[in-house]
């Protein structure tokens, strides 16, 4: 048995030896070039400054001032683009929902962008659930960031404030009482399609509700809804943002916005 386990084993080198050094001998070793640092430095193009706002909130040098208190020159009528935005301008600074007026939309069009937006609910408490304090972002004219008042307000989760509406549930609540503002920092990623006009990638969403994360990357699914599941109908480019009018008199401030 011992002779066989021998025989077996010598067989097996022998087979074994040429193969590795036939292998060995057509592949010269290379020894790999020791690495210094500046091997992964990159320094051009230089990357450019932007100078951030003295107030975390407030606009960064390179961004486009959507609305700063003063008037509504970046909006017209979503009912008539050709008309002027029919939201009025209250004392503080701040634009207010003209419930029956229509929604408002950005005279410019965008596609990536990095949004941040600033909102408070009525600070007279009416309704419930998705009759409180209700608006809406809409990324590109299609995709709803939900605005509720979803301070003590219980709604179905994927219809109150931070969500996609009908899509994504906002990881949790970060709402503040009406009485209080509110900010989205909104980083968006717009679909992209193909040449032949079907769907290439979903849109992606990040949104910080009062500096709390309540998208992470998320995948939208498509056109928001009120009725029926989401989908991608047809291929678009960039396009206007949108401000919802839901009959409530939800106040915005301080929105711009940054091309990436
Ligand atoms: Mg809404």
């Amino acid at each position: 048995m011992k002779r066989l386990t021998l025989t077996i084993c010598l067989v097996m080198l022998c087979c074994t030896i040429p193969i590795t050094a036939q292998h060995s001998s057509n592949v010269p070793e290379v020894s790999p070039m020791p690495m210094k640092p500046e091997m992964t430095e990159i320094w051009e193009p230089e990357v450019e400054v932007v100078t951030p706002g003295k107030v975390l909130g407030d606009a960064p040098s390179d961004a486009i001032i959507l609305f700063d208190g003063n008037d509504l020159a970046q909006w017209v009528s979503k009912k008539d683009s050709t008309k002027a935005a029919p939201w009025k301008i209250v004392g503080d600074g701040s634009m207010e929902v003209v419930p029956g007026s229509g929604g408002i939309q950005t005279k410019m069009k965008f596609g990536d962008c990095q949004l941040h937006v600033e909102f408070s609910a009525p600070d007279i408490v009416e309704g419930q659930s998705q009759g409180r304090g209700n608006s809406g972002v809409f990324l590109q004219d299609r995709y709803e960031l939900q605005i509720l008042d979803s301070y003590n307000n219980r709604t179905y989760r994927n219809g109150q404030a931070g969500s996609i509406y009908k899509d994504h549930a906002p990881l949790v609540n970060a709402m503040r009482s009406p009485t209080e503002w509110n900010t989205y920092d909104i980083i968006y990623t717009a679909p992209r399609f193909k040449a032949d006009g079907r769907l290439d990638s979903k849109a992606r969403i990040t949104v910080l509700h009062n500096g709390v994360l309540v998208q992470n990357n998320s995948v939208i699914n498509g056109n928001t809804y009120y009725v029926g599941l989401h989908n991608y109908p047809s291929a678009h480019g960039d396009d206007v943002i949108s401000l919802q009018d839901h009959g409530n008199k939800t106040q915005f401030r301080n929105l711009w916005i940054r091309k990436l």
